[in-house]
């Protein structure tokens, strides 16, 4: 009998080091790469500067994000490590050598892309071939084998003689990706690989991906708009903003210590919520509402002047309902999200994002009180952006910010 394609949309990809996968490529093969930039910029059109002096560097074996809006400049960065785009200043090394004036195809880089650029009229078999054909040296019974075992792993071994357009889009993205696998890279490049496929299989793909990684051990480079596929998959995240990196850390460093209010904004779903304050000795102003710092943001906003203007940054989650709180809101709109809910509330004028359990009985209109502990708020200097108070936490911080 036949799969039927809804079916297998959710198919495990076997495990590699089950019997049949012995035909892939293992971790270990062969030494993941290291890629370094070293002020990395690119130029279009001598005047649209899509990259700016980007420097950075991602150990073997990494599963990095590259996060951003939209033109930030991910495929950019991407498109010149691959060879898709040439370099205008700067030099890109991966494995230790520069990627400058070599070609594309000698790069040992697989990419893939967001539309899967799988030909039409091709096989999955030949599809999965092709590149390995023209790239490598292997004789055709070994690359027989490579794609087999690679189609298997992957949940498409049944499909290898039909053509994409008979394939679902989860399937084809599978092809996509069992084609990079074959050519066993040094890297792997990915350009918002899940993007075209539905929520639900998006999260399993995510999973897929990631466990394939760490089961392959290859260096992967993975650019996503999305904020949370980058929190959930990576090992680090690079967040970029016109063309400048904005920080370069761990997913937990990123959400917990944003560098600026730019990443503070961009990482998080509802979004940090903002007030514009001014400082007065230990006390921030807004309108609506005065808040006391605790010592230690206290301690290092002490040498501003007073009545600077400045930002306070709270999660949605790290807000509370208290009955008796200072800072007094009105509940505008109720979102129910299933487990928990949302509240949009008013406060002196200023939005307000709050996240509550489920459970939590609120209604539209009602008026109430909030507070937040303050080891919990971030507090941001309006005219640079940058996040000027201490992390409080015992774990160090390891992070960099564009203006070094
Ligand atoms: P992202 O992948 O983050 O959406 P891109 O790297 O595609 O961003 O684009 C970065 C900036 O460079 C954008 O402003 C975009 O318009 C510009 N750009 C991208 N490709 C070209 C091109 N071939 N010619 C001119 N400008 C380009």
């Amino acid at each position: 009998m036949s799969k039927s394609n809804d079916n297998t949309e959710t198919t495990t990809w076997t495990n590699r080091r089950g019997n049949e996968a012995d035909a892939v490529p293992q971790r270990g093969d062969r030494e993941s790469a290291p890629v370094t930039f070293e002020n990395v910029r690119k130029v279009y059109d001598n005047r649209m500067v899509a990259v700016a002096d980007f420097s950075a560097r991602i150990e073997g074996g990494e599963f990095i994000t590259i996060v951003g809006p939209s033109g930030s400049g991910k495929s950019t960065l991407l498109r010149m490590i691959a060879g898709l785009e040439s370099i205008s200043g700067g030099d890109i090394l991966v494995g230790g050598e520069s990627v400058k004036g070599v070609d594309p195809q000698d790069r040992g880089i697989a990419m893939v892309f967001q539309n899967y650029a799988l030909y039409p009229h091709m096989s999955v078999r030949k599809n999965m071939s092709y590149g390995l054909k023209l790239t490598s040296d292997l004789d055709s019974e070994e690359i027989t084998r490579r794609v087999e075992a690679t189609a298997e792993m992957m949940g498409i071994g049944d499909y290898l003689d039909q053509r994409p357009g008979t394939l679902s889009g989860g399937q084809q993205q599978r092809v996509a990706t069992g084609r990079a696998i074959v050519r066993d890279p040094a890297l792997f490049l990915m350009d918002e690989p899940l993007s075209n496929l539905d929520a639900k299989l998006k999260i399993h793909m995510r999973t897929e991906l990631q466990r394939i990684q760490d089961d392959l051990g290859t260096t992967t480079i993975y650019v996503t708009h999305d904020q949370h596929e980058a929190l959930t998959m990576s090992d680090r995240i690079i967040v970029l903003d016109e063309g400048e990196l904005q920080q370069f850390a761990s997913p937990s460093e990123v959400y917990d210590q944003p560098v600026n209010r730019f990443v503070a904004d961009f990482i998080g779903e509802p979004s940090m919520n903002f007030f514009d304050v001014t400082l007065d000795g230990h006390r921030l102003f807004a309108p609506g509402f005065e808040y006391s710092l605790g010592p230690d943001v206290a301690e290092t906003v002490r040498g501003r002047q007073r009545d600077e203007a400045l930002e306070l940054g709270v999660r949605p989650e790290d807000i509370s309902l208290s009955e008796r709180g200072d800072i007094t809101a009105r509940v505008e709109v109720v979102e129910n999200a299933g487990s928990d809910n949302y509240l949009y509330l008013d406060v002196g004028g200023s939005e307000c994002t709050v996240r509550v359990s489920g459970n939590v009985d609120v209604t539209r209109g009602a008026e109430l009180s909030i507070s937040f502990e303050p080891d919990d708020i971030h507090i941001f200097d309006r005219a640079t952006g940058e996040n000027i108070s201490p992390y409080i936490d015992s774990k160090a911080a390891t992070t960099r910010s564009t203006t070094q």
